[in-house]
């Protein structure tokens, strides 16, 4: 198991429930449209909301959006700029993200650490392919896992040597299996809480499949503490593609499973329509229970049956099933009313 950490109210590592994080994409010195873009982010479900301070009027607007957003757990992502992670952790910003590697003087690198352990804030260690140090592209021949690791492990050496631990890494690839291959490799050798992230995965099309294999199959290996789905899209996205994520991996039961089958040539009912019919409204229900929409008698009662609630249609007709038992048989137009009833009752 892996340490944990404490970002403000959210537990990350050590067992703890797998958190998600976004990014805004505002200007963080516009503090009205990133804590609009807090709250929305909030809203959706992110736990953890990270802001870029790329410079001073970014860090002298976390003061402002701490006040506005007291409870929220916010992190500053700061690069080279060692003042700026002492700005940072003065406005009350909860975690940093920042490689020691770019911050230069070790003295720097202590005043940081100096600083975030008397704010008791961890920091977040972000070692990304795309910015992987020189020497260790040439010694690995490129970007491999091997090489995200070794930097990983050389950046948390120059925190250590300062005797902070309170870390939580990160190993982001765009490419999906050295990212995996990292993250594997690093829990192996590592007891720090892993953030995982497929970086720059593109836009949602390709972006959430790309996380979905790499983050997710991680995840089913019971690696990785906290999540962030990159995408060229509004972040609300990534959260809500998180969430699938998490659901998948069957590490959130914040609301239903649904069940539904392909359709086939057997289908008789319009399967289609009622199983988006059905997902949308259970868009806000957040009981944790599976409901099976499926399009025949061969498969669906089967499935149906072993949902806590479900429908198998046939001829555009449909049974109602809940628990393995047939609750009854009704017509399709009132197949999802007849459904959402049963769902009420549960
Ligand atoms: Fe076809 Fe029935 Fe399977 Fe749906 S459940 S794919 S209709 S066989």
């Amino acid at each position: 198991m892996t340490n944990q950490i404490r970002v403000r109210g959210i537990k990350v590592g050590g067992g703890a429930p797998v958190s998600i994080q976004s990014m805004c994409n505002t200007r963080t010195d516009d503090v009205e449209a990133t804590v609009r873009q807090i709250r929305e982010l909030v809203s959706a479900g992110c736990e953890i909301v990270r802001l870029a301070v790329p410079d001073k009027d970014a860090a002298a607007a976390l003061g402002p959006i701490r006040e506005a957003v007291p409870d929220v757990p916010l992190v500053a992502d700061i690069h080279f700029d060692y003042r700026l992670a002492l700005a940072a952790a003065a406005a009350g910003i909860d975690k940093i993200r920042i490689n020691p590697g770019n911050i230069g003087a070790p003295e720097h690198v202590r005043d940081v650490a100096n600083a975030c352990r008397a704010s008791g804030i961890p920091i977040r260690i972000g070692v990304n392919g795309g910015s992987l140090e020189k020497d260790m592209l040439a010694k690995y021949g490129g970007v491999t896992a091997e090489a995200l690791v070794e930097s990983a492990q050389k950046e948390i050496a120059q925190l250590e040597r300062f005797d902070f631990t309170d870390i939580c890494v990160s190993i982001k690839s765009s490419r999906v299996p050295v990212m995996i291959r990292a993250y594997r490799l690093m829990a192996e050798k590592s007891a720090y809480p892993l953030h995982l992230g497929v970086t720059e995965a593109g836009t949602p099309a390709m972006g959430i499949v790309k996380s979905a294999m790499g983050i997710g199959s991680l995840l089913c290996d019971g690696i990785g503490d906290t999540i962030r789905v990159s995408l060229s899209a509004d972040p609300v996205e990534e959260v809500a593609a998180a969430k699938r994520i998490l659901r998948a991996a069957g590490l959130r039961r914040d609301g239903p499973d649904i069940i539904s089958c392909p359709t086939c040539g057997r289908t008789r009912i319009d399967l289609i329509a009622l199983a988006e019919e059905v997902e949308r409204r259970l868009a806000g229900c957040t009981k944790p229970i599976t409901v099976a929409v499926m399009g025949c008698v061969v498969n669906g009662p089967g499935e149906a049956r072993s949902a806590d609630v479900g429908i198998a249609g046939g001829n555009g007709m449909g049974m109602l099933f809940r628990k393995g038992e047939q609750v009854r048989v009704v017509p399709q137009a009132e197949l999802v009313d007849a459904l959402m009833e049963l769902i009420d009752e549960m």
